[in-house]
């Protein structure tokens, strides 16, 4: 069994769709289970229908669901297929909005991230409801499977935290009991469900690598790939560095590193589960799959890696000065952390000094606020965004102060192999 991870760029319209089709058609006689996130920009289109509905605001909401609505008909249309099958996937497909739809005209108190999750989910689902459907008309036969029966995880909503034992048992059982097929099976990334209940969660933004990892940790599959918009890993984002250069082969001890610092190729948490099985990952274009793009995979010998930039951008620094002049200390510090760890929100970058400690966390007010009401009974708290957190690895100091230079450092901090920047 193989795992192909698609992103939703990569099905953001119908020739995207009809391109995965022709992947596929690359690789027919192996049994692939492809893993999907939701088209396009909807998962951000879903974030603003549960914003308006959170704030009362049920015409935006409802607004917000018709334009998805149009947008999803829009693709099927583009699709080439017989018009009775296309006019059936439209109706089934209207099904899913028209939950949506029902439920965003209801009032809601339920708690913001588990109200989240419920909605966001559906952009997974309608988009493997659609490409399930295209495969089928073209003669593909594919087994359609809800993830959530499988990713078992806690109710950490928007972050939510694998129950491995549970889901690798569901995982096994369903490959043993003919719950797979040989050929195309389909299913959702990025979405799971809360231990015995029906409570829907999400494992954090940009989490369908990660269930493709899980998924493919628990077959024991042969490779997982990852199909992106770009050739594969590069060492920096060529958007903002027109030099970056692909690396065609890295260790996981790398990538992870890669990952953890922010490089948004691979989601952070893809990587352990494949390294701790030796299952090997490639990313790829889905624009030029003749390419062979870069390999993960175990490496033993020594290599000498390239220098990589890693830029995360929407960055805030949150600082903490204790009242009484009393140091900032381990007890101080295992309140800020319980908090962060509640919230899910993690810390970059922590500092501290005697009587003040300060992080670096993404910008993302719905956690960020409640996590400073929490802790500003006991700290004089203070907050600054909209900067940017640079990563250098294996750089050179002199073409480091190039990069860098003409920006505010506001925080620095150097490893062995890797210094960071919080720039204003
Ligand atoms: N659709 C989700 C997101 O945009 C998950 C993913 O893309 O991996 O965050
Ligand atoms: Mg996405």
């Amino acid at each position: 069994m193989k795992v192909f991870k698609f992103g939703g760029a990569s099905v953001k319209d119908a020739a995207g769709v009809m391109n995965l089709h022709r992947i596929l058609s690359l690789f027919t006689g192996n049994s692939i289970l492809v893993v999907v996130s939701a088209m396009g920009k909807t998962t951000n289109k879903l974030e603003l229908v549960i914003q308006a509905w959170y704030t009362g605001n049920t015409p935006e909401a409802v607004e917000h669901i018709e334009e998805l609505r149009f947008y999803h008909q829009e693709l099927i249309r583009g699709l080439e297929m017989d018009l009775s099958q296309q006019e059936a996937l439209l109706s089934s497909t209207d099904v899913f909005f028209n939950e949506l739809r029902e439920m965003v005209v209801k009032p809601t108190d339920a708690y913001y991230n588990q109200i989240y999750d419920q909605i966001v989910a559906y952009g997974e689902l309608i988009s493997t409801h659609i490409i399930s459907g295209y495969l089928n008309a073209k003669q593909i036969a594919n087994r359609w499977l809800d993830a959530r029966e499988f990713i078992v995880t806690n109710d950490t909503f928007r972050d939510a935290r694998i129950n491995w034992s549970k889901t690798e048992s569901n995982i096994v059982k369903l490959a043993n009991n003919e719950g797979l097929i040989d050929g195309i099976n389909v299913t959702q990334g990025f979405i799971g469900r809360v231990d015995g209940t029906k409570l829907t969660t999400t494992l954090g933004r940009e989490g369908s690598d990660f269930t493709a990892s899980i998924f493919a940790y628990c077959l024991g599959a042969k490779d997982v790939t990852i199909w992106k918009d770009v050739p594969g890993v590069l060492n920096a984002d060529p958007k903002l560095f027109p030099f970056a250069e692909k690396i065609d082969e890295l260790s996981y001890e790398e990538a992870v590193e890669m990952t953890y610092y922010g490089a948004s190729v691979i989601h952070p948490k893809t990587i352990k589960p494949l390294q701790n099985k030796g299952i090997k990952l490639y990313v790829r274009s889905f624009l030029k799959p003749e390419l062979e793009g870069t390999v993960i995979r175990q490496i033993d010998e020594w290599r000498s890696f390239p220098p990589c930039i890693i830029v995360k951008k929407n960055q805030m620094l949150i600082s903490f000065a204790s009242r009484d002049f009393s140091f900032v200390a381990e007890e101080s510090l295992s309140l800020i952390f319980g908090e962060l760890y509640k919230l899910g929100i993690k810390a970059h970058i922590s500092q501290n000094s005697a009587i003040s400690f300060r992080i670096c966390v993404d910008e993302d007010p719905f956690k960020v606020q409640p996590f400073i009401e929490a802790v500003s009974s006991h700290f004089d708290v203070s907050t600054e965004g909209g900067l940017s957190l640079w990563t250098l690895r294996h750089q050179s100091e002199k073409l480091e102060k190039g990069l860098i230079s003409g920006k505010t450092v506001l925080l620095e901090q150097r490893s062995k192999s890797a210094v960071q920047y919080v720039l204003r």
